[in-house]
């Protein structure tokens, strides 16, 4: 069946049609912008916007496809986590829906949304796989086996910040545009990655092998600025932003592939909004090459949040044989990654 993917956990309102594991339309609308002045997602206004963006969005993805509502054959919706609001909007919306065109409900985490989103690009994922999942509010690696199925194991997790917080909070120091992924990103092409010694936390020798901290990078980089204003001058931004990025990529790629080699598995896959960055992706490249790796990357436009990697999961769930969700399910904004399928109880 043709599967409608429906992605709201965050700012992003996005629709996905997936059948048997091909993407036929993808449609984003994004409040980033109403966002920007706040140097940060407004819950409220996130909420609103998914209010005020839902039905075009769905409307724009069908369209995409030269498809129409009764072509749909299942939903699959984000029920965690995310914002509570904004979640509460997409599944309202995903209900009402399904219970309309008479097709079954799946409830999908965000972050197994994320890892499916490279399925639509190249083709089934391998098992075993591992997977480093960077975004703005996570920073895990995970050992995947069938992902419609079977259980994710957690080698490692940031124990303070996500790696795009750090790139996002740093960017606001430094002055730096909303969102500050890009913005560092795009700044540092013309820095030296090796004009400041940013640490490289938790790769000591007694230290956790697979888990992260980014809190302490983010805390060195905003000292260096101080610093150089205090000093009456402005910091050389560029360095500082090609620095941070340096720092970052090595000690994500550095574990990746380190956990790639100890459980003797041929595949990573980098997943989440911070697998857009340039270095990220270069180091990756580099490091995997060098450890006989395969290094696989979704496309830019499905890193960030959307509704094609809903779907993706849903199509997955699907194609498993998957029990639907029933229809009074409800939302779980702090759902840790256990399964791809997310179906929290309704509370009365
Ligand atoms: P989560 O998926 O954990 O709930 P999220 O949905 O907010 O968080 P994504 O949309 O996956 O996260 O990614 C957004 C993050 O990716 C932001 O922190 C943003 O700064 C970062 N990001 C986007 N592009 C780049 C880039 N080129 N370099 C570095 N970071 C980037
Ligand atoms: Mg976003
Ligand atoms: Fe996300």
């Amino acid at each position: 069946p043709l599967v409608l993917g429906i992605e709201s956990s965050c700012d992003e309102t996005g629709a996905g049609l997936v059948r048997d594991g091909r993407l036929l339309g993808h449609a984003v609308a994004s409040s980033m912008d109403e966002h920007a002045r706040f140097g940060g997602v407004v819950p409220e206004i996130a909420a609103r916007a998914h209010v005020h963006s839902f039905t075009p969005v769905v409307r724009e993805v069908l369209v995409r496809a030269g498809l129409r509502m009764a072509d749909i054959g299942a939903v699959a919706v984000t029920t965690g986590p995310g914002l509570s609001g904004a979640l509460q909007v997409g599944l309202a919306g995903a209900k009402t829906l399904a219970f309309s065109l008479g097709v079954p409900l799946y409830g999908v985490h965000h972050l197994a949304g994320h890892v499916a989103a490279d399925t639509l690009e190249h083709g089934p994922l391998p098992d075993p796989c591992m997977v480093l999942i960077v975004s703005g509010g996570h920073t895990s690696l995970l050992l995947v086996r069938d992902l419609a199925r079977d259980p994710i194991v957690h080698l490692g997790d940031t124990i303070d910040d996500a790696a795009g917080e750090c790139f996002d909070k740093v960017a606001r120091v430094f002055g730096l545009p909303y969102p500050g992924g890009p913005a560092i990103d795009r700044v540092a092409r013309e820095g030296n990655p090796r004009a400041v010694a940013f640490p490289r936390p938790l790769t000591g020798p007694r230290d956790s092998r697979y888990d992260f901290s980014f809190s302490g990078l983010k805390t060195s980089a905003a000292r260096w600025a101080e610093q150089h204003r205090l000093r009456g001058g402005e910091p050389p931004l560029e360095d500082g932003a090609a620095s941070l990025q340096e720092a970052v990529a090595d000690v994500l790629t550095r574990k990746a592939v380190a956990a790639c080699r100890e459980h003797g598995v041929g595949t990573l896959v980098v997943v989440g909004g911070v697998a857009a960055n340039s270095r990220v992706r270069a180091l990756g490249e580099e490091r995997c090459r060098a450890a006989g790796v395969t290094l696989r990357v979704p496309p830019l436009k499905l890193c960030t949040d959307n509704g094609a990697m809903i779907a993706a999961v849903g199509d997955l769930l699907v194609r498993a044989g998957a029990e639907p969700a029933p229809l009074d399910m409800s939302i779980d904004p702090s759902a840790p990654l256990e399964y791809a399928a997310l179906h929290p109880v309704a509370r009365a």
